[in-house]
């Protein structure tokens, strides 16, 4: 049993839209580099459950922590604006539909928020651009516009953008789900890229294969609760509920 606080610890969260409750009373926690993936059924609350981590969505109960700080503290106005910009630059977010601008290169999209957010100078961000881009095997697209990517480089460069903050930990949210087929690979690849360097991080994901080889843990969600959540080697062989074998009875 380690010790260490969690990197991202959500106790009993709680949303509802209008009458609907989409999480019901969820308790999630990701110590410093672990990688869980979250599975479930469409609906069962995992974009919303990945939205109220980073505060896109508020909480109508629970708390949310990042790295031993409340995400959503009881504080209002700008006060409150400062405290979740400030929690947003240590959080990357990659979703399933990139959302680079498409008015600017590459090199822009991901060198914008370290030169606006952190007063990074510019030769240092187009140093840290290139740097992540050579990451993603990118590096020859630093100056070309979203416009000419196939829909896995700019999943790739959105990558790139989002680590060029210095996350504490990555959020992804069917990061490949509107990806052709032959290109879920080469994103898939970067994410174990980054598993293999301890990046923390909450994967959402259709992808079992995927979820088996990169996640230390695997949590299930259906109908707004964890249904069941362990490694993915005991999981996958051996699920526990009903509800899971059901569930994975349509992948495996
Ligand atoms: P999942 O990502 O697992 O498919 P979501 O978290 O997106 O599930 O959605 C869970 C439920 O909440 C769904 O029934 C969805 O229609 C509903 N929902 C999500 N966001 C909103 C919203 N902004 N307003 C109203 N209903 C929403
Ligand atoms: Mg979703």
């Amino acid at each position: 049993m380690s010790m260490q606080r969690p990197m991202v610890e959500v106790r009993g969260a709680r949303k509802s839209f209008g009458a609907a409750e989409v999480l019901k009373g969820i308790d999630l926690s990701v110590d410093r580099g672990q990688i869980v993936a979250v599975i479930g059924p469409s609906g069962s609350g995992k974009s919303t459950l990945l939205r109220s981590i980073n505060h896109l969505e508020a909480l109508d109960s629970g708390e949310v922590w990042l790295d031993g700080m409340q995400v959503n503290q009881p504080l209002h106005g700008q006060a409150f604006e400062r405290h979740i910009n400030k929690v947003r630059q240590q959080m990357g977010m990659v979703f399933q539909h990139f959302n680079l601008f498409p008015h600017l290169t590459v090199l822009d999209n991901i060198t914008m928020g370290p030169v606006i957010l952190k007063g990074m100078s510019k030769s240092e961000a187009h140093a840290l651009a290139h740097g992540l881009l050579s990451k993603v095997g990118l590096a020859d697209k630093i100056d070309a516009y979203p416009s000419r990517l196939s829909g896995g480089q700019k999943q790739r460069v959105a990558i790139a953008r989002a680590l060029a903050m210095q996350p504490k930990v990555m959020l992804f949210d069917e990061a490949t789900s509107a990806l052709d087929p032959e290109l879920v690979d080469e994103v898939n690849a970067v994410m174990k890229k980054l598993a293999a360097e301890h990046m923390t991080m909450l994967i959402v994901t259709h992808e079992m294969r995927f979820a088996g080889e990169v996640a230390d843990r695997v949590l299930f969600m259906d109908g707004g609760v964890v249904v069941e959540e362990g490694p993915p080697s005991e999981m996958f062989r051996a699920p526990q509920k009903e509800r899971t074998r059901t569930f994975l009875k349509k992948y495996l």
